[in-house]
This record gives structure tokens, C-alpha cells and sequence, in this order.
């Protein structure tokens, strides 16, 4: 697997700002050459990963935990400039097709935010921690991808409390964001990741990326046509279907030879 890419890096003034004073001239040259060696360590690791010819990773938001619901076509628009998209990727984790696009993305430097199933979280922990460990950020799509709607409100709140301990039993750590299968929201769910401080994490723009018969020239198009429609945002996107995981590249290309910018989503820490 291709490495993670460098996350932008904080070298703190080792004397904290009173190197004069407090240390001689020899020790205070010591640590400025170590402070100039480990700058041109993080320097190198973005050249070499992440040159003008690459996709990249502009910039990261960083969402507080606090329940908002995000995505045009249902809620609020995340505060994003025209231009800036941010990929995000549906039901896996997929042992076939997540891989191909881990690396399609870690060639380009691209972040990304997955929206994992319960049950995939508990068939393959391992390749999720992987997405994670690659820069990307996890929310969750439910445990078994069911029409919510159709379900008695007993039956989502069991679907969602499965998906969130799936997904504490992979990362250690509560869930920030969810997306609604199909994106059909129901006032139940609504008010339970309201209550918890869930994010609800819908979507600007898809590609409509389920048609086994996709090639990659019909997704690319797809793509465009979305992109010319909405100028930026969300872009919906499916890791667990083998026809976009292969598109990958095509489709990364697409962004940047349009000028797009990749916006990274994070959360603070769970407290
Ligand atoms: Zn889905």
C-alpha cells in the first residue's frame, strides 16, 4: 500500500520563543539545524508525493461534533469556495474494490471520507483501519444498507446502534458523521444523531455510480456533467462498486484538468 500522504506538520520554536536567553549560541545553532533538517524532511515528503502535476489535497475543514446536517440537495451547504469538491465514498469497506481506490487516491494525494456499513466494518476491520491509516476519515451508512423508511422506528434505531458499535469496535472511537442509505432520512434517525452529535453527511452532487455496465468514459462524463451543474461541493461516489473503483484515476484526472481543489473533511476528537 502506498504510503500515507504527509499531513501538513506544526515544528514547534524548540526554546518556545526564548532561544537567546535560555540556551547557548552552539545549542540554539544544534536545534535550529535539527528544526531545518526535520522542515526539509516534511518538504520533501509533499514534493515528492504531491507535486504540480498531482491532484493533491488543498485543504482540510475540520467539523466540530455537534450534529449538523451538511449537503445541498438536503441540508446546508458545507462552507466550500466555488471549485472545491470533497470525495466521499460509499458502502464498503470492500475487500475487491476499496483497495484500487485507496491507491488511486494515495497516487494523487487525494483525501477522502468513507462511509462505511456495520457489516462490512465486521468482515473486514482491518482494510478499514487501512483507509484510515492513509489519511482518510470513516463515517458511517447504516449496518445493513436497509430502506430506513420501511423499517419501524424500533428496527433503525437497532440498524444504527449495530453500525455505531461496528464501527467503536474498529476504530475505538464513536462514529462523527452518518449518511442515510439511499439518502432517504427518516425523523427517527434524525433525532437520534441530532441527540449524539453525529454529523449528517449528505451530498452535493453523485455520478449515479451502480450500473455494472459502467465504463470508464460513461462515469467520467457523469462526473462532468455534475460538476458543471453544481461548481463544487459533496461528490457522492461508491468504493464498493467495481465499475467506479476502476474509474478511479480517469475520474481524478477529470477534477484536476477541470481545476478543482480536494477539501478534506476531519472531526475534532471525540471527547
Ligand atoms: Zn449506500
Amino acid at each position: 500500500m502506498a504510503s500515507r500522504p504527509a499531513r501538513p506538520r506544526h515544528i514547534a520554536d524548540p526554546a518556545g520563543g526564548r532561544a537567546d536567553r535560555a540556551y547557548p549560541y552552539w545549542r540554539q545553532q544544534r536545534m535550529r539545524c535539527i528544526a531545518l533538517i526535520l522542515a526539509a524532511c516534511a518538504a520533501s515528503a509533499n514534493a515528492a508525493d504531491c507535486g504540480p502535476d498531482k491532484l493533491g489535497t488543498e485543504r482540510t475543514i475540520i467539523l466540530k461534533r455537534e450534529g449538523a446536517q451538511y449537503g445541498a440537495q438536503q441540508h446546508t451547504a458545507l462552507p466550500l469556495k466555488k471549485g472545491e469538491v470533497v470525495l466521499t465514498f460509499d458502502d464498503g469497506p470492500s475487500a475487491e474494490n476499496t483497495p484500487l481506490v485507496l491507491k488511486a487516491l494515495a497516487d494523487q494525494c487525494a483525501r477522502a471520507t468513507f462511509f462505511m456499513l456495520g457489516q462490512g466494518l465486521r468482515k473486514d476491520p482491518e482494510l478499514a483501519r487501512e483507509t484510515v491509516r492513509e489519511g482518510h476519515s470513516a463515517g458511517i451508512h447504516s449496518d445493513t444498507h436497509p430502506h430506513m423508511a420501511a423499517l419501524t422506528p424500533a428496527q433503525q434505531l437497532d440498524d444504527l446502534a449495530q453500525s455505531r458499535a461496528a464501527y467503536k469496535a474498529t476504530f475505538g472511537a464513536e462514529t462523527p458523521a452518518y449518511r442515510f442509505p439511499y439518502l432517504e432520512e427518516t425523523p427517527t434517525l434524525l433525532d437520534a444523531l441530532k441527540r449524539d452529535n453525529i454529523t449528517v453527511a449528505s451530498i452535493d452532487m453523485g455520478i449515479n455510480d451502480w450500473i455494472p455496465e459502467d465504463t470508464n468514459e460513461v462515469l467520467a462524463g457523469r462526473l462532468t456533467a455534475s460538476l458543471d451543474k453544481t461548481g463544487g461541493g459533496i461528490i457522492l461516489m461508491h468504493d464498493a462498486n467495481g465499475p467506479t473503483a476502476k474509474a478511479m484515476p480517469t475520474l481524478l484526472k477529470v477534477l484536476k484538468d477541470k481545476g478543482y481543489k480536494i477539501v478534506h473533511l476531519e472531526w475534532e476528537a471525540a471527547k
